[in-house]
């Protein structure tokens, strides 16, 4: 079976009420990416986060991640581009512009979502929605800005597809060759009321797989927003797959609110069980067709 890639989505903007473990500061984050690159994940998302938890967006704060990731792993890195966080287009990938072509700053993949949704979280038990006017807008326009920009710049784009739609789109920029083969996509699913995704089923999943874009290679991998991914990781893992999975998306309280080399472990775990080898962090880079770091 083709060896399986372990991504970490470490922190996303998740406080610490649900799981204590959640890491901040740039210390935290390069101390979680050390345990997680030794549980077997090799690749690491995460946010830039202040002291306090409260969102950072300066440069300085995604350097100093960065720089604490590489002192301590050789996991790859995939910064968000601070979707509802940062204002304009350009302002986006301000840190991506600071960081090109240093060989320790500049990631090599950053998440990018090819369509627009609504996100806000539905409250099914009180029957409302915890907001109202919350949508994630991503026009073609910005997607071909930054996918041109990525190209130059040698960093690759994980497709985030939270619907079939947003895979058509993935399939068109794959077409276009602004996404260069093999895509990596990210089929993102959600629970807890995180209605703008599929939900985190096998019908969920296999919605997303029997549209995965054709004739064209693509390396994808299951996350799910606000609910437990393990069911998705389990079907991902025996089809071929790959997993996203953090406590930034969810505390898994059903584990005793772990930290997230406790997850990799989990996952680690069931690949074994089912013969499906785990890539490390170099393998990753030729997986998804990135130089070997130097
Ligand atoms: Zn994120």
């Amino acid at each position: 079976m083709n060896e399986l890639i372990i991504e970490v989505r470490v922190n996303e903007y998740s406080m610490r009420d649900g799981n204590p473990n959640v890491p901040w500061t740039p210390e935290e984050i390069g101390r979680d990416a050390r345990a997680i690159e030794a549980a077997g994940a090799s690749v690491i998302h995460f946010h830039a986060r202040r002291p306090d938890g409260s969102p950072a967006h300066e440069i300085a704060d995604y350097a100093a991640a960065i720089r604490a990731i590489r002192e301590h792993s050789d996991l790859l890195i995939n910064p968000t581009l601070g979707q509802i966080t940062k204002g304009g287009t350009l302002e986006r990938i301000a840190h991506l512009e600071a960081f090109a072509g240093d060989p320790v700053l500049q990631p090599e993949i950053v998440g990018l979502d090819p369509g627009s949704t609504n996100i806000d979280v539905f409250d099914a038990e009180a029957r409302r929605f915890v907001s109202a006017d919350k949508v994630y807008v991503n026009a073609h326009s910005t997607l071909l800005a930054f996918t041109a920009r990525f190209r130059e710049l040698g960093i690759k784009p994980a497709l985030a597809c939270w619907s079939v739609p947003f895979l058509r789109s993935a399939a068109a920029l794959m077409d276009m060759e602004a996404a260069a083969e093999p895509g990596y996509l990210l089929l993102v699913h959600g629970e807890g009321g995180q209605l703008g995704a599929h939900p985190a089923t096998p019908e969920g999943l296999r919605a997303f797989t029997d549209h995965l874009p054709r004739g064209r290679r693509v390396e994808w991998a299951v996350c799910c927003k606000g609910g437990n991914a393990f069911p998705l990781a389990m079907n991902a893992i025996a089809t071929g797959g790959h997993v996203a999975i953090g406590i930034g998306d969810y505390p898994y309280p059903e584990l005793g609110q772990p930290d997230n080399a406790t997850l990799v472990r989990e996952v680690v775990r069931l690949a074994r069980l089912v013969g499906r080898p785990v890539a490390t962090p170099a393998r990753t880079r030729s997986i998804l067709g990135l130089p070997a770091r130097r």
